[in-house]
């Protein structure tokens, strides 16, 4: 019946059909679910609480004698003074002569339209003689088209739900809408068009809400479910005993956090389908070890392992720590795009016969001419600057390993669900104990002096300090030549006592190498530089981090930035010098001096910049709900994933006659989607 064509709706001929196909409205289904995306509401309220640009109504009496003026053909424009309080307003009408003689002087009239604060002005949509009543109705505002008038959709809107509105059926099961108290989904699907009251409204949004979160994570949870037993045959029987001696071997214990995830992860390695998880936690949290302990595991299920790192730089810290921690108990080798001729020919055939147990590197890794005898396991860091591609390439490489991928941007909670909805999850959420919490100023700009001379201190106290210059957008050239004047400005300031060095993303590998080994030998003191040192590098010695401009860098790139002190013993600091213009850069200035919890940090993050911006505008895959809202509707989501999780495993939607419905819809979205998971 619903999927009947929009024209069936009285009122709806070809024409407007067509023009309602434009907004993507082609059958009764899609009009009465195509939602207000606001309302008005003809609320009297007292002009010092009315906002400039928006709607507002107002009661008054008409002051001055209605004059009219007539422009273009058929067009007029009637205005009047109309005493509000003791205010005197302008009213402005379009097109409505034929109220000028029905105004008259001292009449009540109650004026509906868009308020202009600086006039003092009202663009009148409604007029209305008489006192306003106090149970005005809410009006419904669609998104319309040049061809849809605001006033026809309503019109249709209303005629297909008086036709039509009983056809709508409900999908969620009684009991849950018993449980959460959410009104009948046709019931719902009228007031948020035309609310009887505000209460009303809330209900249809919640229920709304609800329905499109529940949805959402079935479908979700049943692809993931899919696509586990797509892919049997993975089990990793890794070697407990080995594991456990080599855990206890290490120099610390590990913290419960971390205990947790890797029992989470090998937990996955054992089972019969592939891992697909990801491991958040803040910088220093400790998840490369927990990697480690992963990658070991795998070898001793007698496969190989991988590591995936986003720069050479960071490829090599990971070969060498790994090689320490391993401590010739395993062959870890290291593969970039710097290993050439011999050196690389040699690794290309160990990974080939299966020597290499551990092999790390760049995404070069996986692309190039490397092929490996057994992989089985692949950790791939900083994933937000991976993903999807790699996951593509490894399945067209014909390997099927279990995959890890980790992130010390720590993804908001409702967004790693959503986002990441067919991952898993681990978060180390603790850091190792003894750790010193970074201190974090913000300081304006004429405090340069003072904290120049603070890093001077530290550094006579054997500290050693970053400073970061911004990035000038679009300019690779500009952000160059801003880091070659602050390291030469710096230069003049501290040597020779002190040595100053310049790292920037314009260097060779071979430089850039060369200037990290500088820096972490205690070579160099200062180390200028762009953001290329954002990423994971550690020298645990360095105490200090400067940052310039702070108020140019997003919240999550300024919590790496200062990941990178606070990493040895020695109090760190993190100093913003930044004098932010607009509310949002002091917000995050402040929010930076508040905390330094990552998943603290990037709910944060997700408040100020809204979830299309968090990844990236195309990147993000997020999904688009036509009411649910993710930053705010968290606990909904929450509740949601639980329940569609207790819907699946408890195998109600398969045998219950109350989840029939559900399962239709959820059957026609499943075959739409196809395989959208590898
Ligand atoms: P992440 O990869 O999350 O940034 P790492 O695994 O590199 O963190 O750990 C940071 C530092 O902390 C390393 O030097 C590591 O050896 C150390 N570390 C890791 N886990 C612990 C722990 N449980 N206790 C003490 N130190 C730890
Ligand atoms: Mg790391």
């Amino acid at each position: 019946m619903l999927d009947q064509s929009v024209q069936q709706v009285k009122g709806v001929g070809e024409r407007l059909a067509s023009y309602l196909n434009d907004l993507s409205i082609y059958t009764i289904r899609d009009l009465l679910f195509y939602f207000p995306f606001r309302y008005d509401e003809f609320e009297v309220k007292p002009l010092t609480e009315l906002v400039h640009k928006e709607t507002a109504t107002l009661e008054g009496k008409v002051a001055t004698q209605p004059s009219l003026a007539y422009y273009g053909k058929k067009k007029s424009r009637l205005t009047f003074t109309m005493q509000v309080g003791e205010f005197a307003v302008k009213v402005v009408m379009f097109n409505r002569a034929f109220l000028k003689k029905s105004l008259e002087m001292d009449d009540t009239v109650t004026v509906t339209g868009k308020w202009d604060m600086h006039r003092l002005q009202l663009t009148a949509t409604h007029l209305k003689k008489g006192e306003a009543k106090s149970d005005a109705p809410i009006q419904p505002v669609y998104s319309v088209s040049e061809h849809v008038k605001l006033s026809t959709l309503k019109k249709v809107m209303r005629e297909a739900i008086e036709e039509f509105g009983d056809h709508v059926d409900e999908v969620l099961p009684e009991s849950y809408l018993d449980m959460y108290k959410l009104p009948q989904r046709h019931r719902a699907m009228r007031d948020m068009h035309f609310p009887e009251s505000r209460i009303l409204l809330k209900h249809a949004r919640r229920r709304f809400t609800y329905e499109e979160l529940l949805l959402f994570q079935l479908r979700m949870q049943l692809l993931r479910k899919r696509y586990k037993e797509a892919t049997e045959g993975n089990a990793l029987h890794y070697d407990n005993g080995v594991l456990t001696e080599f855990v206890a071997s290490l120099p610390f214990s590990l913290t419960e956090a971390q205990k947790r995830s890797l029992a989470e992860i090998l937990k996955d390695m054992k089972q019969p389908h592939r891992m697909n998880r990801l491991l958040q936690g803040d910088v220093g949290s400790g998840k490369t070890v927990v990697a480690a302990i992963s990658m070991y595991g795998a070898v001793t299920a007698g496969k190989q392992a991988a590591l995936m790192v986003p720069t050479e730089i960071l490829a090599e810290q990971h070969a060498s720590s790994l090689q320490q921690l391993f401590g010739g108990r395993l062959n870890v080798r290291l593969l970039t795009g710097s290993v050439k001729g011999n050196r690389r020919r040699e690794i290309i055939e160990e990974i080939e016969t299966g020597t290499i147990d551990i092999l790390i590197g760049t995404h070069a890794l996986i692309q190039e001419d490397v092929r490996f005898s057994k992989l089985g396991f692949v950790v791939i860091d900083e994933q937000h600057r991976f993903g999807v591609e790699q996951r593509r390439t490894l399945r067209d490489k014909g390997m099927k390993p279990d995959v890890l991928f980790m992130t010390a941007t720590p993804i908001p909670r409702t967004l790693a669900i959503t986002a990441f909805g067919d991952m898993d999850v681990s978060s180390i959420d603790e850091m190792p104990s003894g750790r010193k919490e970074v201190e974090t100023y913000w300081v304006k700009g004429k405090m340069t002096e003072r904290v120049l001379g603070f890093i001077r201190k530290q550094v006579q106290q054997g500290g050693q300090a970053y400073v970061i210059c911004p990035l000038i957008e679009e300019s690779d050239k500009l952000d160059i030549q801003n880091a070659v004047e602050l390291y030469e400005q710096l230069r003049e300031v501290y040597e020779p006592e002190v040595t100053v060095g310049l790292m920037h993303g314009r260097l060779s590998n071979e430089e850039k190498e060369g200037i990290m080994t500088e820096f972490a030998e205690n070579r160099t003191q200062i180390l200028v530089s762009t953001t290329v040192v954002e990423v994971g590098v550690d020298v645990p010695n360095a105490s200090v981090m400067v940052i310039y401009d702070a108020d140019r860098f997003g919240l999550s790139q300024l919590h790496q930035l200062r990941g990178r002190v606070g990493r040895g013993e020695r109090q760190s600091y993190c100093i913003l010098l930044a004098e932010p213009k607009g509310d949002t850069g002091k917000e995050r200035m402040r929010i930076m001096t508040e905390t330094t919890d990552g998943f603290k940090l990037s709910e944060e993050d997700l408040k100020i910049r809204g979830p299309g911006d968090f990844f990236g505008r195309k990147q993000s895959g997020l999904p688009e709900f036509k009411v649910a809202d993710m930053v705010h509707d968290y606990r909904a989501l929450e509740t949601a994933r639980k329940d569609a999780a207790e819907i699946i495993d408890s195998g109600w939607l398969e045998e219950k006659e109350e989840f029939r419905s559900l399962r239709n819809m959820l059957r026609h979205d499943l075959e739409n989607i196809g395989e959208v998971l590898d």
